[in-house]
């Protein structure tokens, strides 16, 4: 199981790498959009991962359900038809969507916001996000157009938030947009307590020499967290999701839990690194640094 697991985790890291330069390149193709805006195409069925956190994302972006004593928290909410993925998910795991108390987006692009109007329209849920990307709400979107929600609270940095026993703390991560929330919270797996972390923006896909220094020092910030055991991702393709809940399924007792894997996590910000500062060389080259 360790070794299949490490396996699959390097495969990932290189696929993952992969990803982010087809993306910093520009070359994702038109039916790959196109499958990607498809509910049919994209509908994953919602499952448990830790006693307390559930997947009810898509199958290119995800979301993340956190059952709290006082509610849920809900981590970021796709767009268009494929909020209803989210929503159907809620229900189909035995909850109730009218429960959400907190969505946090991660930051202000159209596949993580874009359902966020609806979460407060239809369910009284308070958006959360960093001041900056409730900023880049004013704004003319960057990909896409969303419906637009209404400013509620911001994430600062270090800043807490706390739903029944349950409590959050923010990590400004600026870079992919320039007020990136990532979040730290404990999952338990069968009671027992792991330290989970969900970078909230971690695409090459920006540009210019500031951007990619701001998203180095995020990196670096990350890598001097050293206690994270649990990689939670907002693409499910960047934390191997899938593959680890395959593993899942099949874990005997006494076995480990496939996504409780801080090597990996500690691995995967190394290869983060490294292609960020292949690109910072590429930007300072072009603009003759
Ligand atoms: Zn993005």
């Amino acid at each position: 199981m360790r070794s299949a697991l490490k396996r699959t985790t390097n495969r990932g890291l290189l696929l993952g790498l992969g990803f982010f330069l087809c993306l910093s390149l520009g070359s994702v193709s038109a039916q790959e959009l196109s499958e990607n805006d498809d509910p049919e195409f994209q509908r994953v069925a919602p499952f448990q991962v830790f006693d307390n956190l559930y997947y009810v994302g898509a199958k290119w972006v995800s979301a993340w359900l956190l059952e709290t004593d006082q509610g849920l928290i809900l981590f970021d909410t796709l767009y268009g038809d494929l909020t209803d993925l989210v929503i159907d998910g809620i229900r189909e795991l035995g909850f109730d969507p009218n429960d959400i108390r907190y969505v946090v987006v991660t930051h202000a692009h159209y596949d993580h916001i874009g359902g966020a109007k609806r979460m407060q329209d239809e369910f009284g849920a308070v958006v959360l996000m960093t001041q900056e990307d409730w900023q880049m709400v004013e704004e003319d979107p960057i990909y896409r157009e969303y419906p637009k929600p209404r400013r509620h609270l911001n994430v600062t940095d270090n800043g807490t938030v706390n739903l029944g026993r349950t409590g959050l703390r923010f990590v400004k991560t600026p870079g992919h947009t320039v007020g990136v929330a990532s979040t730290r919270f404990t999952v338990y797996d069968d009671g027992f307590p792991f330290q989970a972390f969900m970078f909230g923006g971690v695409g090459l896909n920006f540009s210019g020499v500031e951007r990619t220094e701001m998203y180095i020092n995020s990196v670096k910030r990350l890598q001097q967290m050293t206690d994270i055991e649990v990689n939670i991702p907002n693409h499910a393709a960047s934390g191997e999701v899938f593959e680890r809940y395959e593993l899942l399924k099949e874990r005997q007792e006494g076995q480990p839990h496939p996504f409780i894997d801080p090597e990996g996590y500690y691995a995967w910000l190394d290869g983060l690194l490294l292609a960020a500062e292949a690109k910072l060389a590429e930007e300072q080259a072009a603009a003759g640094q």
